[in-house]
């Protein structure tokens, strides 16, 4: 079945392909997909996709649909928004929209996950279950993740795994990148506030410097990674910005704020810094006559990788693009919403190669030249088609 699979991937090559330079030629920001949303549900209606839903959020994004029956159901899950950047490329589907772009490959994302749907209506007669198609808004957002809006409107109910690809430009195309466990990091933010008490700049001793506070807090923060968290453990603690209430030569300023953000892996490691940072900085505020209020948070989990779904999404990706090209992962300092989906049912996550520096297809994520090798994309689709297949017969 997954030669079959693979030949039907190829088949729809050239349509996959034509879909991708659609988005990428429209591209709309997070919860702004309204006609992505549209296309992709009239794709689906046509191919005979079954509960066809749209509107997430309490918008008009995102689409979710069934293929087969069956009391058992795996999902698929392609994130579809774009990023508020200019498209740089000099490419025919260049984005027609000025400020917007498809720079972290969410496009090809969508177009894999329709090819797959096409596919899946191929062999619908041979799977056993249903499979969830999952294309969701707003993966870029943070604030408001797309992948939550979707488990809190249903998408996840009767289903029992869910799979997921990212098209990678750092990896080369056609290689896929697995790991069972931690994969991509927690994301969380964090902001404080130190008040002391402005003065004149001549005369320190009848104020409390919140700026030599803050050096302080800024300084002692960096102490919580290096001497509080195992070597083993990764952890990055990071100040985004320092932002004093006056920027005058000869005064004290009243107030410091800071921002900044930090990633782990382990529930663990992530609840000790969170720990330590609020002891650490009203600690330290304190001892400079200074007081503290510091606000932490959780904005995105960590994504874990079920073991078992992983060894799958491997032995598959072995026969679909040979055992050379399916390798392991090191851990992801970045950070995914579908992590939420592994937090409801057991899931794993995964990065495809798109990356080829000889079709100027090397450029970083987020980048304004960012592309992706448009050659791999079929194999996206052969690989959701042959995880839900697999998946269902193994279940
Ligand atoms: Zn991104
Ligand atoms: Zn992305």
């Amino acid at each position: 079945m997954l030669e079959k699979i693979k030949a039907l991937a190829k088949e729809y090559e050239r349509e996959i392909v034509e879909r991708r330079r659609y988005f990428h030629m429209n591209p709309e920001t997070s919860w702004n997909e309204v006609e992505t949303t549209k296309v992709i549900a009239e794709e689906l209606k046509k191919l005979g996709c079954e509960n066809v839903k749209t509107g997430f959020g309490e918008t008009r994004c995102g689409v979710t649909a069934d293929i087969g029956g069956g009391s058992k159901c795996v999902g698929l899950r392609a994130d579809i928004d774009a990023l508020p950047l200019n498209d740089e490329k000099d490419v025919p589907y260049k984005s027609q929209k000025p400020g917007v772009m498809h720079a972290c490959g969410h496009d090809s994302h969508a177009a894999m996950l329709l090819g797959a749907a096409k596919i899946l209506t191929r062999i619908k007669s041979d799977l056993k279950g249903k499979v969830r198609l999952l294309f969701q808004p707003a993966e870029e957002h943070g604030l408001k993740p797309g992948a939550q809006a979707l488990i809190d409107g249903g998408a996840l109910e009767g289903v029992s795994a869910v799979f997921g690809i990212h098209s990678m430009s750092t990896v080369p195309a056609g290689e896929l990148q697995y790991r069972s466990g931690p994969f991509m990091a927690a994301a969380d933010a964090w902001e404080l506030v130190i008040t002391g008490r402005g003065g004149h700049g001549s005369t320190p001793e009848t104020s409390f410097d919140s700026n030599a506070a803050a050096f302080q807090v800024g300084s002692a923060l960096q102490n919580i990674v290096s001497r509080e968290i195992s070597p083993k453990d990764a952890a990055v603690l990071s100040i985004g910005g320092v932002k004093s209430s006056s920027y005058v030569f000869n005064i004290i300023p009243e107030r410091v704020e800071m921002v900044g953000s930090v990633r782990t892996f382990r529930a663990e490691v992530q609840d000790h810094v969170e720990e330590a940072m609020k002891r650490v900085v009203k600690g330290v505020s304190e001892a400079m006559r200074c007081k503290a209020d510091i606000k932490y948070n959780r904005v995105i989990p960590a994504t874990v990788n079920d073991s078992e779904s992983t060894e799958l999404v491997k032995s598959v990706a072995e026969s679909l693009l040979g055992a050379d090209k399916v390798k392991e992962s090191e851990l992801i300092m970045g950070s995914e919403d579908f992590s939420y989906f592994g937090r409801v049912v057991p899931s794993v996550f995964a990065n495809l190669g798109v990356g080829n520096a000889a079709k100027k297809c090397d450029f970083p994520h987020h980048s304004a030249k960012f592309d992706v090798d448009e050659s791999v994309l079929y194999l996206g689709a052969a690989l959701h088609a042959a995880f839900a297949w697999s998946w269902l017969g193994k279940h």
